[in-house]
C-alpha cells in the first residue's frame, strides 16, 4: 500500500523537475541567443557608423577643403583608411582572444606550490581561479585578470586583450577627433552652424531670415547633425581612452578601479598591459608584444619579487 502511494508522488517530482529542466535549458539557450544579437547588433552599429563617417568626410567633405587631386587630399585618405583598419582590426583581435583561466595551459591551472591561498573559489565555475580573475555572467567563466565586458568587441576585457582594447579606444578617439576638424570646418564653410543652435534657428525663422533654398537648409541640418553626432562620439571616446590609460598607469582594472596593490612603477604597469614593445604596439594590430607573465601570478607592487594576490 505504501508503495501505491507513493507512485503520484514520484511521478508528479519527475515532471516537475523535467519541466524545470527545460525552463533551465531554455532560458540558457534564450540567454546566449540574446546575447549574440545583442553582441552583433553593438558591432554592426559600430562599424556602420565608422563606415558612414568615412564615406561622408571623405567623399563629401574633404573635397570641400582640400584638392581632391591633391597630395594634401591623399595623405588624408590614407589617414583615415589607416586609422579605420587599426579599429576594426584591434576590435576583431579583442573578440577572438581567449582570456579565460581555461585557457591557461594545464598545470597552470593549479596554483604553484606555496600560493594556494592566494587563488579563490568561483562558485559558478566550481574551481579554483588565480588572483585577479573574475566570473563573467555573459562569457559563463572566469576572466583572466578582468576589466570588464564589453558589448562592442563581443568579449571580455582581460588580461590577452586589453592593449587591443585600449588601441581600439585610442583609434576611435583619434578617428573621431580628426573627422571633428573636418566636420568643424566643412559646418562653418555650410554656415550650418545656424541650423545646429536650435536658439538660432528659432531666430533666423522668427526675422524671416532667407539662409538659403529648402534643398540648401536639409542639407546643413544633415551637417549640422553629422557634427553633433561626431562631438558626442569624440567626447565618448575621450573619455573611454583616458580612463582605460589611467587604468593601465596604476596597473588596476575597472573590476577595482582603486586597487593599486599591483602597482609596479609606470613602465612596469603598462608592460603588463602593452607586452615588452610598449608603445610600438599602437602601430598596427598585429605587432607582436610578448607579456611579461600568463595571468595566473601578479607580483605586488615594487616591494621585491614576491607573487601576491
Ligand atoms: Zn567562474
Ligand atoms: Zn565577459
Amino acid at each position: 500500500m505504501k508503495v501505491k502511494a507513493r507512485r503520484p508522488r514520484r511521478h508528479i517530482r519527475r515532471m516537475v523537475n523535467r519541466v524545470c529542466q527545460a525552463i533551465f535549458s531554455c532560458s540558457r539557450w534564450n540567454k546566449s541567443i540574446g546575447l549574440a544579437i545583442l553582441h552583433t547588433t553593438s558591432a554592426l552599429v559600430l562599424v556602420g557608423v565608422i563606415l558612414c563617417l568615412f564615406v561622408y568626410d571623405m567623399w563629401y567633405v574633404l573635397p570641400e577643403i582640400f584638392d581632391p587631386y591633391g597630395l594634401v587630399y591623399g595623405f588624408h585618405l590614407l589617414l583615415a583608411l589607416f586609422i579605420v583598419c587599426n579599429i576594426l582590426g584591434n576590435m576583431w583581435a579583442a573578440f577572438q582572444c581567449d582570456n579565460s583561466v581555461a585557457s591557461l595551459a594545464k598545470s597552470r591551472q593549479q596554483p604553484v606550490e606555496g600560493e594556494a591561498h592566494l587563488w579563490h573559489y568561483c562558485s559558478t565555475c566550481q574551481l579554483q581561479v588565480p588572483p585577479r580573475s573574475w566570473h563573467c555572467r555573459m562569457c559563463n567563466c572566469c576572466i583572466l585578470k578582468r576589466d570588464h565586458h564589453c558589448t562592442l568587441v563581443g568579449n571580455c576585457v582581460g588580461h590577452k586583450n586589453h592593449r587591443h582594447f585600449i588601441c581600439f579606444v585610442f583609434y576611435l578617439f583619434l578617428g573621431s577627433g580628426l573627422a571633428l576638424i573636418y566636420n568643424g570646418i566643412y559646418t562653418w564653410k555650410c554656415k550650418a552652424f545656424f541650423v545646429a543652435d536650435p536658439i538660432l534657428m528659432m531666430g533666423t525663422y522668427a526675422n524671416n531670415i532667407n539662409v538659403s533654398g529648402s534643398d540648401d537648409i536639409t542639407w546643413m541640418y544633415v551637417v549640422a547633425t553629422v557634427f553633433k553626432l561626431n562631438m558626442f562620439s569624440f567626447v565618448v571616446a575621450l573619455v573611454m581612452f583616458s580612463l582605460q590609460m589611467f587604468l593601465a598607469y596604476r596597473n588596476s582594472t575597472c573590476y577595482k578601479i582603486m586597487d593599486r596593490s599591483y602597482d609596479l612603477g609606470w613602465r612596469g604597469n603598462l608592460e603588463v598591459v602593452f607586452g615588452k614593445r610598449l608603445f610600438w604596439i599602437f602601430l598596427w594590430p598585429t605587432i607582436e608584444s610578448p607579456l611579461p607573465h600568463d595571468g595566473a601570478q601578479w607580483p605586488l607592487e615594487l616591494s621585491g619579487n614576491n607573487i601576491v594576490v
